[in-house]
């Protein structure tokens, strides 16, 4: 069963679309090309046009949103920070923009540690306004200045502290949400009379809840075969949340769901203390192989969190303005390091538990240095060298990048380094390199292979990388996404690494909560192929501009 794909529409058609916006919503309506040149791309390889953009006030401009949706056929794409990697962000449809209006804390209750919040709310303005409390929204994602609380329960995100606090999927109570054909629909968790209830309802929402108790149950013994046996598994539906003794809670289909489903209007979150006390221990290792095989013994430490960057990414830093004074943590030239996080109560336990990774380290020659940072501001340094790497790596000259479509891979951090061995090979013989970064504390990693997609060699090579390392990471058991989701980038490979059964059965989750196809359609299942609507392509051609400066080293403009 595959859903409608996204169609094109017509300028005259748009017209009629934007009028009946217009109408109904007392946000912004924008449909001028700026904005939808704007709102084509996210932080993918990706780039699609929308039909348009809305950016609403309030909860009646979604409704408004998803009528007209529904009454013309054109699919809504609901949108947070944008920063998505996997084209999940991107589609022909109305864009409709969280991040404006919809970004407040509604409640907050600090003895039951949770909050009420709208989706567009950004992570570090929400943890900014919960400071008073004591408490904090755990999901982490490096783009926490920019990315809402709405899009990484879309992605069911992660972060650097996963390893204890676990995936966005944990901390997630109840959504409010429209389901696609305009029902206002609250789910949580149930008891068993309240289950009984929805089940034996009529419309959409009882159809939901039958249809997926249903795929859950008379599927069970074919998804505990196939759901990766790993923590970091985001890939797919989780369907696997069903086969639970724990009560019914539809939110968790919600989570991870990329706008496939239906639109979120409010989120109740779980919170969890401030940690007191943080220090770090910089192991630093002559290469990326020698860091892998180092986790499994970190872990022993009860750290809080295991960072890994490679060379190219403290290479960038350091010759990097902003960042070179904070590189003052390295010692020598590393190939890799292992940025480790513990969490205490005094500096004497900080010490304590730093001293002794140390001492480990040493003592199972792992590792050549190892730097311990206490010194709070010395700590923020570090971690915006993590934080910030990234962004220095894309600015490696030329046509040819670490772009992300193989960035995500998670497997058992005991098989780190076998993994990370063998995912260098599959580079190697594709004749490039890549950079490496990750939450290596649970075996997630950021491998970007360097490609140029501006040549059909280029692309070519990205789609021999991605067949090989999904080969790869099925032999381990692993998970293609481990927290960036899968859009398209990895939605194209959902039914090699699910099977054919279980593709089945998302799609056929798919279709019953949007049965018409209207919800952010051809992610994570029926996707166009990994080489179409891609930002640049192997037809690519930049502008050439005149320029009174020497910008050749870059290659063009683009
Ligand atoms: C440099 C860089 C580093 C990153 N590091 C991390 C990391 O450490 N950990 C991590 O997990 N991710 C990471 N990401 C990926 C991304 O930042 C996260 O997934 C983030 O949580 C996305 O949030 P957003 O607000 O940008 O969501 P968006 O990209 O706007 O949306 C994400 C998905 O959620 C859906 N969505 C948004 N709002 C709603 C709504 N109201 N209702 C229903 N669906 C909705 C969208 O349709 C989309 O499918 C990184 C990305 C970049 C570019």
């Amino acid at each position: 069963m595959a859903t409608t794909a996204a169609r094109r529409v017509h300028a005259s058609e748009r017209g009629d679309i934007e009028n009946a916006l217009k109408q109904r919503v007392s946000g912004e309506v924008k449909f001028d090309p700026f904005s939808r040149v704007l709102y084509s791309t996210d932080a993918s390889i990706y780039q699609m046009e929308p039909v348009g953009v809305v950016i609403p006030r309030n909860v009646e401009d979604v409704l408004a949103v998803i009528e007209v949706a529904k009454e013309s056929g054109v699919p809504v794409l609901p949108r947070a920070g944008g920063t998505s990697l996997a084209g999940q962000t991107v589609n022909h449809a109305i864009v409709t923009d969280f991040s404006k209006y919809l970004n407040q804390i509604i409640e907050v209750n600090q003895e039951e540690q949770w909050a009420r919040v709208q989706p567009g709310i950004v992570l570090d303005d929400l943890n900014r306004q919960l400071l008073p409390y004591g408490l904090m929204y755990a999901p982490d994602p490096t783009t926490s200045s920019r990315a809402c609380v709405g899009g990484g329960v879309g992605n069911n995100s992660c972060g650097a502290h996963s390893v204890i606090y676990g995936k966005t999927l944990d901390h997630i109570k109840e959504v409010s949400v429209i389901l696609s054909d305009g029902t206002q629909s609250h789910f949580q968790e149930l008891d068993s009379r309240g289950l009984e209830a929805k089940l034996s309802g009529a419309g959409l929402e009882s159809e939901i809840y039958r249809g997926v108790r249903r795929l859950a149950q008379e599927n069970a013994a074919e998804i505990e075969a196939r759901y990766p046996n790993i923590m970091r598994r985001v890939s797919g539906y989780n369907l696997d949340e069903f086969l639970t003794d724990s009560p019914f809670n539809m939110t968790k289909m919600v989570v991870g769901s990329e706008g496939t489903l239906c639109v979120i209007t409010e989120i109740k979150i779980n919170l969890v203390p401030r940690p007191i006390m943080t220090a770090l221990a910089v192991v630093h290792f002559e290469d990326i192989f020698g860091a892998s095989d180092a986790v499994q013994h970190i872990l022993e430490h009860d750290p809080s969190s295991i960072e890994i960057m490679d060379k190219n990414v403290l290479e960038r830093s350091r010759q990097s303005a902003g960042l070179a004074s904070n590189m003052a943590f390295i010692e020598g030239n590393p190939g890799a390091i292992l940025v480790v996080e513990f969490y205490g109560e005094s500096d004497a336990e900080l010490t304590d538990k730093t001293d002794k990774l140390k001492e480990d380290m040493a003592s199972r020659s792992l590792g050549y240095a190892c730097v311990n940072v206490l010194d709070r501001a010395a700590q923020a340094s570090v971690w915006a060298v993590r934080k910030n790497g990234l962004g220095l790596l894309m600015s490696m000259h030329g046509d040819a990048k670490p772009l992300p479509f193989v960035e995500d891979t998670a497997v058992d951090p005991d098989k780190m380094g076998e993994f990370v061995r063998r995912f260098d090979e599959v580079v190697r013989n594709h004749d490039t390199e890549a950079a490496y970064y990750g939450h290596a504390s649970v075996g997630c990693l950021h491998i970007r292979p360097v490609v140029s997609l501006k040549s059909r060699d280029g692309v070519n090579k990205m789609l021999s990388i991605a067949d090989e390392i999904s080969d790869l990471v099925k032999e381990f058991g692993g998970s293609l996404s481990g927290e960036h989701g899968d859009g398209i980038v990895r939605g194209v490979w959902n039914e090699k690494m699910f099977g054919p059964e279980i593709y089945k059965l998302f799609q056929e989750l798919k279709g019953t909560f949007d049965p018409d196809g209207i919800m952010n359609p051809n992610k994570i299942v029926d996707c166009p192929p990994m080489d179409q609507n891609l930002r640049y392509g192997g037809d690519y051609r930049a502008p050439s501009l005149p320029t009174k400066l020497d910008f050749s080293i870059d290659t063009d403009f683009a």
